[in-house]
């Protein structure tokens, strides 16, 4: 079976959720999975092998289970970048863009040095406002952002576009038109 079906059999499709109309891509059916967990976290990991990466910043909340496991096996530090409000020291604040209005997310400022290779990581990018606004917290604070890193990709969205246009290279395992 190939990476792409392993992946694909293993995530669920929930209709209508949250909202009428929307496919919710459900990825808790793939981390329950030991086999297909840990084939994603593979995958994600394999370009940097023997490549010293120093951090790897997970979104909140996905993105903290894939990263914690990617920063496990690639030897680096996790950082966190949550929603507003939930990190207990000084922070740096950023506003993204979500479907309807703007939310803000934070990481803490002595979270990354300047010059640190930071990977970036969360299950899925559709419009990719969520982590352009993860990229600008980390360029803020002197991070060199060496990709980009995502299960899924929903490419009619534009997301991974957008995060090339800012020179971000990226790197997703499959996709959904
Ligand atoms: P974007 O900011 O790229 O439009 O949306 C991506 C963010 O929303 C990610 O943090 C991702 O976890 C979440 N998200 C949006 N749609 C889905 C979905 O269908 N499935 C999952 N698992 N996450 C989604």
């Amino acid at each position: 079976q190939t990476l792409e079906d392993t992946l694909l059999a293993a995530i669920r499709t929930i209709p209508d959720y949250p909202k009428q109309g929307i496919l919710f891509r459900d990825i808790t059916t793939l981390l329950g999975n030991a086999r297909a967990f840990r084939r994603a976290v593979d995958e994600l990991v394999h370009p940097y092998a023997g490549t010293k990466i120093d951090k790897i910043a997970g979104i909140e909340a996905r993105g903290f289970i894939l990263g914690g496991a990617i920063a496990h096996q690639l030897s680096a530090g996790f950082i966190p970048i949550r929603k507003k409000g939930k990190l207990p020291h000084d922070t740096v604040r950023v506003a993204y863009s979500l479907e309807y209005g703007i939310d803000e997310m934070e990481m803490h400022k002595d979270a990354v040095a300047p010059g640190e290779k930071v990977i970036l990581v969360d299950d899925l990018i559709a419009t990719g406002g969520t982590a352009e606004g993860a990229v600008k917290l980390l360029r803020q604070m002197g991070a060199e952002i060496v990709s980009a890193c995502f299960v899924i990709d929903l490419p009619d969205l534009g997301g991974r576009a957008k995060l090339e246009a800012l020179g971000v290279d990226v790197r997703t395992l499959i996709s959904y038109e």
